[in-house]
């Protein structure tokens, strides 16, 4: 079993108790009581372990590995002999291996009556190593030399992620070492690994009560972990998927494919996977994942900036292209399958689903942007037989989109001058945090009554665009259509089962 921990700060003897009462009720099955600041309040700690509502890791952690203890070891070496003298003991205490190393004698010593007899369930010693800055080149050097501790029970490895790959590293170090460890990358690449601790028979996991509470860069809190990432359904089998972006942190496909796949009980989870935007950084951290067994990679959704990276990727690692994602130039979904990889594009058939009967023969539609939306709303739209003129900042890339699929292409500059019944914005302007974003300046000649205005963006749902369109009287979509529709598609393909729409919509409040 994984141990979920909550961590509680102990700097403030006073909210302990009452931390401890709120962790066990936000669900964790243990907290570490982190005591660096309080090393000679041995009666206190001692206290707090014997009343707490869950098992307690005790860690005193030094400030040479992020902590905030900087005084002499025999400090923490008594308040870990006093602990082991207690009738209700840790579920285990924590020293950083450097210093346990440095002061072998004194620490065997004074943990012998906690560690000894070693029943299973006893106090365990937990050997760790951080690196707030990098990944450590001898990541596995490390694990080794703590493997080696015969008094080491479990070896705790916490680093920078310096990418995603950095979680099929922590996945490989869990599935290779001979007894349950602690692989803990850092930062907001470094989640995945988090959640998935329990699919691969980890130790143990951190997860904060709140964000106060959090003792490392990424960790999720106990409400996410438990409740978005799905903790209780996560074993050995689970599949895994996820959004590929950058930034990613702000997406809700998390939250509508996790709730789609508790609601049919599909066995899989659905994470953030924040890779860089460079391609080198793509190739890199997918060929991990793909290479990493115990990740159970299945499929993603591929967004900002990795669109055309996704479809490079697959074309060279000898996968399947879907024709559309091919002719539009840009892929959003990566279905892993008997072993083969498919990228395809679900972004246009949400396109047609969220316009409806406003996509019919003969419209004229204006599609603002060259990227990968524009691309998937110019192939929609001129499939459909709609008249479609590119408008874009970079005239190249209108040039060439509109000559790929039989359209047009103008200025920006010239967008008020002609007359449309569609207008799609398939630029990120308006998309949060910088929601004041327009393509347009109000009172802009292209907003006229009656006009059918697409917003792609979804976050928020009603963007500035959106509200311009509505106070000039058109008929303003939002983006949220489209996001539901194309994420249905994905979910089908990789699940073999109806898409959840209602719940999907439910989830995203
Ligand atoms: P992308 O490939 O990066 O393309 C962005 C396009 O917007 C480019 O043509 C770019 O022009 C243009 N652009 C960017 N900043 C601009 C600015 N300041 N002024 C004028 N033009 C600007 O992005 P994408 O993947 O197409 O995504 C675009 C939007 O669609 C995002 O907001 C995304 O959230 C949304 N989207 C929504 C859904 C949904 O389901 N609702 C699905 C996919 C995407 P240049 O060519 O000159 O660089």
């Amino acid at each position: 079993m994984t141990h979920l921990v909550a961590p509680i700060h102990a700097d403030d003897p006073h909210g302990v108790r009452e931390r401890l009462r709120a962790a066990a009720a936000a669900g964790a099955d243990a907290v570490e009581l982190r005591v660096d600041r309080v090393p000679e309040a041995r009666e206190a700690v001692a206290a707090w372990v014997a009343e707490s509502p869950l098992p307690c890791l005790v860690t005193c952690r030094h400030a040479s590995e992020g902590g905030g203890f900087n005084g002499p070891e025999s400090v923490r070496i008594a308040l870990y002999a006093h602990l082991a003298r207690q009738a209700k003991r840790p579920l285990a205490v924590d020293v950083e291996a450097a210093h346990f190393r440095a002061h072998r004698e004194a620490w065997a010593t004074a943990l012998g009556p906690l560690l000894a007899p070693a029943a299973p369930g006893g106090p365990q010693l937990v050997l760790s190593a951080h690196d707030f800055v990098r990944r450590p080149d001898d990541l596995a050097d490390r694990l080794a030399h703590m493997l080696d501790e015969p008094l080491c029970g479990v070896p705790k490895l916490a680093w920078r992620a310096q990418g995603l790959e950095d979680v099929a590293l922590a996945a490989r170090l869990v599935r290779l070492a001979p007894k349950p460890i602690a692989a803990l990358p850092m930062g907001e690449a470094g989640l995945p690994a988090r959640v998935l601790a329990r699919k691969w028979g980890a130790f143990m996991t951190f997860a904060s009560l709140d964000a106060t509470q959090a003792t490392a860069p990424g960790q999720p809190t106990l409400a996410e972990i438990r409740g978005l990432y799905r903790w209780d359904a996560l074993r050995p089998s689970t599949r895994v998927y996820g959004v590929v972006g950058c930034p990613v942190g702000h997406s809700k496909s998390p939250l509508i494919h996790n709730a789609g796949f508790a609601e049919v009980g599909f066995d899989g989870v659905y994470l953030p996977l924040r890779i860089e935007p460079d391609a080198a950084a793509f190739d890199r951290a997918l060929s991990a994942w793909l290479a990493e067994p115990s990740l159970d990679f299945h499929g993603a959704s591929v967004t900002i900036p990795h669109k055309e990276n996704l479809l490079r990727f697959v074309r060279e690692h000898g996968g399947a292209v879907a024709p559309l994602a091919g002719a539009i130039g840009a892929a959003n979904t990566l279905v892993r399958a008997g072993g083969r990889l498919l990228a395809d594009n679900s972004d246009h058939a949400g396109i047609l689903a969220a316009l409806g009967a406003h996509a019919r023969p003969g419209a004229r539609a204006a599609v603002v942007g060259a990227g990968g939306a524009a691309r998937a709303a110019v192939a929609a739209l001129a499939g459909a037989g709609c008249e479609v003129t590119v408008f874009n900042r970079s005239p190249d890339k209108a040039e060439a989109l509109a000559a790929a699929f039989g359209a047009r292409a103008a200025a920006l500059a010239d967008l008020g001058r002609a007359q449309f019944d569609l207008l799609v914005n398939g630029t990120p302007l308006g998309m949060h945090p910088q929601v004041e974003g327009s393509p347009l300046e109000d009172g802009h000649p292209a907003l006229r009554p009656g006009t059918v205005v697409f917003d792609t963006v979804y976050n928020p749902r009603r963007t500035r665009l959106l509200a311009q369109a509505e106070a000039a009287g058109c008929h303003a979509i939002q983006g949220i259509e489209m996001f539901i529709e194309q994420a249905a598609s994905q979910f089908e393909a990789w699940t073999g089962r109806p898409a959840p729409k209602d719940v999907f919509r439910r989830a995203l409040g």
